[in-house]
């Protein structure tokens, strides 16, 4: 855990954030070229959950190895003893609207992707950069971040090809009660 005042991981959050915006963009930017869209197929096991502009507008890029650089400040943030997983040895990341991965998802880790790209649209990059870092500092490990418990909790509730919740509503709610 990150030693220190709350104002202190504040002040740190807000000076990384926008480099860790950036960096989400440039990503994003980099993969779209390379991406297609949800596959019929894939989408029968989720779509009951998202809303058509979720599923219209994600892309998909599949590689082995990733090849997607770590985040800014990923060693500084090592250094101080935070454990965060290398982005090049994730099952899945996702970048705005486009989820990188190194195999065809499963429907449960395509689900938990999806959450992010929701999360990202109401939220905006920039908003969901400073409070996944914010997450990040104040809690001092990857799990913890609220909007990856959300992703996670809302995954615990995925059946696929059920429609138990709409995933937006359950994102908003989660913004609504300032949870993020
Ligand atoms: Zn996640």
């Amino acid at each position: 855990m990150l030693k220190g005042q709350s104002w202190v991981k504040d002040v740190a959050t807000a000076l990384t954030s926008p480099f860790v915006s950036h960096y989400i963009i440039g990503q994003r930017n980099r993969l779209v070229p390379r991406s297609v869209p949800l596959s019929a197929y894939a989408r029968l096991g989720v779509e009951t959950y998202f809303s058509a502009i979720d599923l219209e507008r994600v892309r998909i890029v599949i590689s082995d190895p990733l090849a997607i650089a770590d985040p800014p400040f990923t060693s500084a943030v090592r250094h101080l003893g935070l454990d965060f997983p290398s982005v090049g040895l994730a099952a899945a990341i996702t970048f705005d609207y486009v989820i990188a991965c190194r195999e065809p998802m499963t429907s449960s880790l395509l689900f938990h992707e999806l959450i992010h790209v929701v999360q990202y649209r109401l939220l905006g990059v920039s908003s969901f950069a400073n409070l996944y870092v914010r997450g990040f500092l104040r809690s001092g490990s990857y799990h913890d971040i609220p909007l990856e418990c959300c992703a996670f909790e809302l995954e615990q509730r995925f059946i696929p090809g059920k429609a138990a919740f709409s995933a937006e509503a359950e994102v908003a709610a989660w913004i609504e009660g300032q949870r993020f």
